[in-house]
């Protein structure tokens, strides 16, 4: 038998639903946050994120639907003033509240732990001149101040080890470290963490990426204490990218990146897991890096997405592809005015396009800036394999010289890793990175 009172709760959370999903567009997350957000909706993004925007917008406009304005921009637009202020660091929203009245919340007080923002941690000044902080051999190359060149492997579909172990030995004692990717486009892999054990025989330095759209926050620290225990000591934290919901997944969205980064720098400066108050003895302490898209519109936004990273505990970035070079050296000049370059170690995205099919791919890969004159450049080239390594050291080459980048980030559209050591090969070689197996 329904209670009066429940019957009551229902019938207003219905009429709520009813009137606020007409006018905002209202997906009944029962603790809201439209004072905050300019009247947009935050849960209106197809990846209900709290935090954004995520690095598939481009030009402003959203990477699941192209044809819309990324509401996250949209709500930068109207919150921002003009300025580039540090933006406010959400919670996760209680999904025990979601489908109720979030009136009924806030006056109970229910809806507080959902739309009060965290309290950023106290952080030094200066972050990039601070003492070494982890294990992580990708730390200690980046505060030698020496120029840093790390590149991807791409976890295998299934337990293909054999060719895992020949990406691997291509790229040997050639960079600092190497990323294994994590779930690309949301289909199943050997998973980040078993690729990273894998460059950790080989002796090289593992990055291991994770997204929000597949972890949980409980399964996420449980992927840091593992790490650590693997010696795996970095972390990228993603979004994932979505592809229009295309395979079906349930995509977890428990945090977003700021707030995996937020997560994941708690545990390791107090110790403590935050979402759950609960002290750890010998608390992992990963080295955290995130990615940005650089080439999001207008600048403000990335600029301040990352504000909003480094304020979180980031320690490094990886950008989107970098295609435009004037775009990108536009960015890096507000990056360093705005003193990021303080705070952030930044890794240049450079694309090595090798291949004809992956080469028709980027067009369509989320958030990526591809000029037709760079386009136009590969798609005429007699020998693409020649061509893109040209572009890629091109590439190197002047964002080496940009103030604010620390390093590049290598990422293969082909299947050959052979082709990656020459294209850094001028920038020397890294340091503990020779072990020959
Ligand atoms: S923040 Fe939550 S309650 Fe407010 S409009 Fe969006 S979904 Fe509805």
């Amino acid at each position: 038998m329904r209670s009066i009172k429940g019957v009551l709760r229902r019938m207003a959370a219905r009429a709520e639903a009813f009137v606020k999903g007409t006018a905002f567009d209202c997906r009944s997350c029962g603790q809201c946050m439209l004072s905050q957000t300019a009247l947009i909706c935050p849960m209106s993004c197809p990846k209900g994120l709290r935090n954004g925007p995520c690095g598939g917008t481009i030009g402003g406009m959203c990477e699941v639907y192209p044809d819309r304005q990324c509401v996250w921009v949209r709500i930068y637009e109207h919150t921002a003033h003009g300025g580039t202020d540090t933006p406010k660091l959400n919670p996760s929203p209680d999904a025990a509240l979601f489908f109720t009245s979030s009136y009924a919340n806030w006056i109970t007080g229910l809806d507080k732990a959902g739309t009060t923002p965290l309290a950023y941690l106290d952080l030094p000044p200066h972050r990039v001149a601070q003492p070494l902080a982890t294990k992580s051999r990708l730390e200690a190359a980046l505060k030698s101040g020496r120029f840093v060149k790390t590149c991807e492997i791409r976890s295998p579909r299934n337990a293909d080890f054999a060719r895992l172990d020949k990406e691997i030995r291509a790229i040997q004692g050639h960079f600092d470290a190497v990323n294994a990717t994590a779930y690309l486009n949301g289909k199943p892999s050997l998973p980040a963490a078993r690729s990273c054990i894998e460059l950790l025989r080989f002796g090289m330095e593992p990055v291991c990426q994770l997204t929000c759209r597949d972890v949980t926050k409980t399964s996420f620290i449980s992927e840091l204490i593992a790490n650590d225990a693997n010696g795996i000591h970095n972390v990228l934290c993603l979004t994932g990218d979505s592809y229009a919901g295309n395979p079906r997944i349930k995509q977890v969205f428990d945090m977003d990146s700021s707030l995996m980064v937020y997560e994941a720098r708690h545990l390791r400066e107090k110790g403590v897991i935050h979402f759950t108050g609960e002290a750890m003895k010998e608390a992992p302490r990963p080295f955290i890096g995130v990615a940005i898209n650089p080439f999001t519109t207008p600048m403000d936004v990335p600029i301040r997405r990352l504000k909003q990273k480094a304020a979180a505990g980031a320690d490094f970035i990886q950008t989107q592809l970098v295609f435009n070079l004037p775009a990108f050296e536009e960015f890096m000049r507000r990056f360093c005015d705005e003193g990021l370059d303080r705070e952030l170690f930044l890794l240049a995205g450079v694309p090595v396009v090798i291949s004809k099919g992956a080469m028709e791919m980027i067009p369509r890969v989320p958030g990526v800036d591809y000029p037709p004159e760079v386009r136009r450049r590969l798609e005429s080239a007699k020998d693409l394999r020649e061509e893109g390594c040209r572009l890629a050291k091109e590439t190197v080459a002047a964002v080496s010289r940009m103030p604010g980048v620390r390093g590049v980030h290598l990422m293969l559209f082909g299947a050959d890793h052979s082709v990656l050591p020459d294209i850094v090969g001028e920038l020397g070689n890294p340091i503990g990175g020779t072990d020959a197996r």
